[in-house]
Parts: C-alpha cells; structure tokens; sequence
C-alpha cells in the first residue's frame, strides 16, 4: 500500500519530513489552545505559576491566592512529582488532586497539573485543565498517545536531552493520536555547564516557534535551576515572543519540599510578572518576534 503524503516533494528522491501535523504549513494561522474562557498563543502572554508540587492545603491555597492577585489565569502545581531520587519526596498524589480541586473551585485559576503515566491519566485529566507531561516522559509514546485521546489540552514539556525536532515529533505523536490542543514548554537540557541545572535553551525555543504552528512556552524555573537568575531568563524568553512563561512560586522557599532552590519569593515573582508584562507591550503584540526575520 502506498503512503500519500500531504505536501510535494522538492526532488524526486527527497525524504519527505515526518512533521505532518505539527509543522507551520499545516496550519499558518497559529494553534490558538482554549482553556476555559483564556487563550494560549493569542498573541498575549500567558503565564502559569505556582509551586513545584502541592505540599499542604495552606500552601497551595496561599500561592493560588498571590497567582490570582497577580492577574494570572493559571495555576501550576504537581500532585505527582517525577523525581530523580526514589527517596525524594514524590508529591500528594491523589490528595494532591483533591486541594488542586479546591483551588479550582474557589479561584479564577486554570490548573496545570502533571500526569505521569496512563494509568492515572484519567484521574488527573478530571481536576486539570491543562495535563502537563514532564521531561522525563517527552519519550514515553505510550503515554503520549493516551494523551492524545483526552479532551484536555496538553503542555509538553521537551525532553532534556531531546533535539527540537523530536520534541515535534512527540507532539506530534499527541496530535496524530487525535487532540489537537498541545502547548510546548522549554525548560532547558542538559549541556557541559554546571553553573546552571539546565541551559535554557532559548534558541531552540524561538526555532520551534518558527517550526510549529502550535504555542511555545519558556519554563525558566527548570531551565536555569537558581532563583536568582530566573527572572533573567524569563525577561529573556518573553523578548524572544514566545507565547508564554511557565514559573514556580512558593511563599517559603526554604520549606519547599521540592525545588525551593528555583522558586521565587512572593515578592520576586510580583516584580518580575510586572517586568514580564512590560516587556511584552514594547514588543508589538501583533507580532510574535519569533516570527520576524530581516
Ligand atoms: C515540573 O514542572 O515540576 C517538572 C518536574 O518539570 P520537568 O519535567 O521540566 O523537569
Ligand atoms: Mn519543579
């Protein structure tokens, strides 16, 4: 049986790109994601903050509160956590969910939340609004194919030792599965630096936009791993136009149960959505900069 592929070849003999559904030609326009009554890659920017993981209901009631104040529309929080350490600590789990739950009904916020496996997919597709898969699991075809068979839009995130171009693939993998709704996140990868825990790799980013039809997001938090030089990078990522910023916020960073290293103060975190916000309005909105070329 032959496969008819939807776009020409320019040689005879040229190796047709497995990039289908994601790449820009199948859809100039831009994928626009719906997340109840706000937009991803409109055009605006769009932020998700909150902690690395749900650790107490006072916790993540207090930081849903400051992300809500902020003017954010979505909430992040893992409630199962990927870690490198089976003695780490690996998130509330199905409690986890149930005060994400609350946050959703009490505030004016959209919840990411990460699901790790297909099993408990299910269970985390009901309370997210946007399911996230970890860079850990960029690779898990499984896993993104079960994906691709829910109604809920899904934040990849790409995997740390993944070229852009098999990010796209795995998206695509979402997609060809059937969910059209798939928004990429850069959080760094891993090079020879050790300064940073990751090196944000932001070109890579701006060339996924230029690639892709679908929203691109910086994670700096990940991608940098100091909270200090986070908003740095996310100043960085907004001026680069892509579509978003995905950013952990903890109200005690030195009690976090994970990742307090990366996590924003209250305080930090305020003055750099501010920033952020700025630097998107000098930028024409219009006009994602990723897109421009001289
Ligand atoms: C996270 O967002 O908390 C996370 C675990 O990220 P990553 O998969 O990028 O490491
Ligand atoms: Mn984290």
């Amino acid at each position: 049986m032959s496969d008819h592929l939807p776009f020409p070849q320019s040689t005879p003999n040229a190796t047709p790109s497995p990039l289908r559904l994601v790449t820009r030609s199948a859809r100039p326009a831009g994928t626009v994601v719906s997340v109840r009554g706000r937009s991803i890659g409109d055009g605006n920017l769009s932020i998700i903050a909150g902690p690395c993981a749900v650790e107490s209901r006072d916790q993540v009631l207090r930081t849903a509160e400051i992300v809500q104040d902020a003017g954010i529309a979505f909430f992040r929080g893992g409630a199962f956590k990927p870690r490198t350490s089976p003695y780490s600590f690996q998130g509330m789990r199905k409690e986890g969910l149930r005060l994400l739950a609350e946050v959703r009904s009490r505030f004016d916020l959209r919840i990411v939340t990460e699901a790790m496996d297909a099993e408990t997919l299910p269970a985390v597709a009901e309370v997210a609004d946007v399911v996230q898969i970890g860079s850990r699991n960029m690779h898990n075809y499984s896993l993104l194919e079960a994906a691709g068979r829910i109604s809920r839009p899904i934040l990849l995130k790409r995997g740390m030792s993944a070229t852009v171009h098999e990010w796209l693939l795995a998206a695509e993998y979402v997609l060809a599965a059937g969910n059209p709704n798939v928004i990429l996140c850069e959080r760094g990868i891993r090079t020879f630096e050790t300064s940073t825990r990751n090196t944000l790799d932001l070109a890579g980013a701006v060339m996924a936009r230029r690639q892709t039809h679908l929203p691109v997001i910086v994670d700096p938090s990940h991608g940098v791993g100091v909270a200090s030089a986070v908003p740095a990078m996310a100043m960085a990522s907004v001026a680069a136009g892509l579509d978003g910023i995905m950013i952990e916020v903890h109200p005690s960073p030195e009690s976090a149960l994970s990742d307090g290293h990366q996590a924003l103060r209250p305080a930090e975190f305020l003055q750099t959505v501010t920033l952020l916000r700025a630097i998107r309005a000098a930028i024409q909105p219009s006009k994602p900069v990723a897109e421009f070329t001289v």
